[in-house]
């Protein structure tokens, strides 16, 4: 049995409409005790002590290879299914008119690997809609750099996405529908269909911040519940950074939250704010593109949730993200992203995913290392520091990846 415990979302987020795709209860929180272990004693000196969780998004959802997609999904369904669907379109395109009734495909991109993809067509299977998901060969290096790319364009999640019955088509980078779907969305418009649009990772849509806005609530719940040692709650978050609406969601998630419960005059609430470090996976755009991008969604989300100055009250100060971990491209395994890999495996049994989570666990272990962590501790009067990983899925893609794991 898990523990139930649901978050408490104070109006106006609790007004916001949500149709539930995730388990009822929370996605477990679980110690990783090997690997906290290791973590405090090869260090000098072994203070502070470190405790590390994990939070498995990847078992939060009895849908098709569960992962933190269908957290954000769970806010835009209610206007996929609505008789005017009105975020439907391509932030390009914003002439576009709403839809003159509710959807009756999903439409959405993402690299070959993508397991965005994938989420939204068991959504799309489980709501009785039809899913057309376009897939870019180009994107990143997972095709170009594969031994056998012929395998890895039909297996992992490509496969999955045929065995959901999804339409797929492949593109590359010279396609014009790599960037560009309105043809494709035309095109089902003209056959009848009242297509729905989802771009890449649902970060650009404009509920596609609010899932991890709840998952803030959700998570600081359950570390009360856990009774942490310490400061009594997460010190440091890490979590994969893509698009960007996980890692922005959670910032004013835990925004709103600690202004909550500042009003309400709490005091483990006066140790400063949470650190919600974002880790990206791709070398393609600079950080400081993802860093504006993580600020404007962060902004977006914290309006909706009663931020009512969320111009002023999520700053750059409130972003962290750390390119030091991206390797050599999106979806490419360089080595320390595969010693993570193993690492998690051999020490917690775990299994992540090769294009996110593994980068993830590797600048987490790199954090946990650093200088900063051992300031921290001190610096707020702590023995212990806790620090939670953030495992978003993403592990049906390691097939694909069978020649360099
Ligand atoms: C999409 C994805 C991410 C990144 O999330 P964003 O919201 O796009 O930043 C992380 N991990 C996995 C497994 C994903 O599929």
């Amino acid at each position: 049995m898990r523990p139930k415990i649901y978050p408490q979302l104070p109006p106006p987020f609790n007004q916001i409409p949500r149709y539930p795709i995730l388990y009822h209860e929370p996605s477990p929180i679980h110690p990783l005790p090997t690997l906290s272990h290791t973590s405090t004693t090869t260090r000098t000196p072994p203070i502070p002590r470190i405790s590390i969780f994990a939070k498995r998004e990847d078992q939060g959802s009895p849908l098709a290879c569960a992962g933190n997609k269908y957290r954000k999904l769970e806010y835009i369904i209610p206007d996929i299914l609505s008789q005017t669907p009105t975020y439907y379109y391509h932030e390009s395109h914003p002439a576009t008119k709403p839809l003159p009734g509710p959807a009756t495909i999903l439409v959405t991109e993402g690299a070959l690997q993508s397991n965005h993809t994938v989420q939204v067509a068991a959504l799309a299977r489980k709501l009785g809609l039809k899913a057309l998901v376009l897939l870019n060969r180009d994107t990143g290096g997972g095709y170009k750099t594969s031994s056998a790319p012929e395998c890895f364009a039909q297996t992992g999640n490509v496969q999955i996405n045929r065995l959901l019955g999804a339409e797929i088509r492949m593109y590359n980078a010279n396609n014009p529908e790599a960037t560009d779907a309105q043809p494709v969305l035309d095109e089902l418009t003209k056959s009848g269909q009242r297509p729905y649009w989802i771009p890449g990772g649902a970060s650009l849509h404009s509920l596609g911040g609010l899932g991890y806005a709840r998952a803030a609530f959700e998570i600081a719940a359950q570390e009360k519940e856990a009774q942490l040692g310490g400061s009594g709650r997460f010190d440091f978050i890490f979590v994969a950074c893509g698009s960007g609406s996980t890692v922005a969601g959670l910032i004013s998630g835990f925004k709103l939250l600690e202004k909550l419960r500042r009003s309400s005059g709490e005091a483990s609430w006066d140790r400063g704010s949470r650190n919600i470090i974002g880790i990206l996976t791709s070398p393609t755009r600079p950080q400081n593109y993802h860093e504006e991008r993580v600020l404007r969604f962060a902004r977006r989300a914290g309006e909706l949730i009663g931020l009512l100055d969320a111009e002023m009250e999520v700053t750059m100060e409130d972003v962290h993200l750390d390119d030091r971990f991206v390797g050599d491209g999106y979806g490419v395994i360089d080595d320390e992203t595969r010693k993570a890999l193993s690492l998690m495996a051999e020490t917690e049994g775990i299994v992540l995913d090769p294009v996110y989570t593994a980068k993830v666990a590797a600048g987490m272990m790199h954090w946990v290392h650093s200088e900063e962590m051992t300031k921290y501790a001190p610096e707020h009067g702590l023995q212990e520091v806790n620090v939670l990983f953030i495992h978003t899925g993403g592990q049906a893609a390691l097939s694909a990846y069978f020649d360099r794991i």
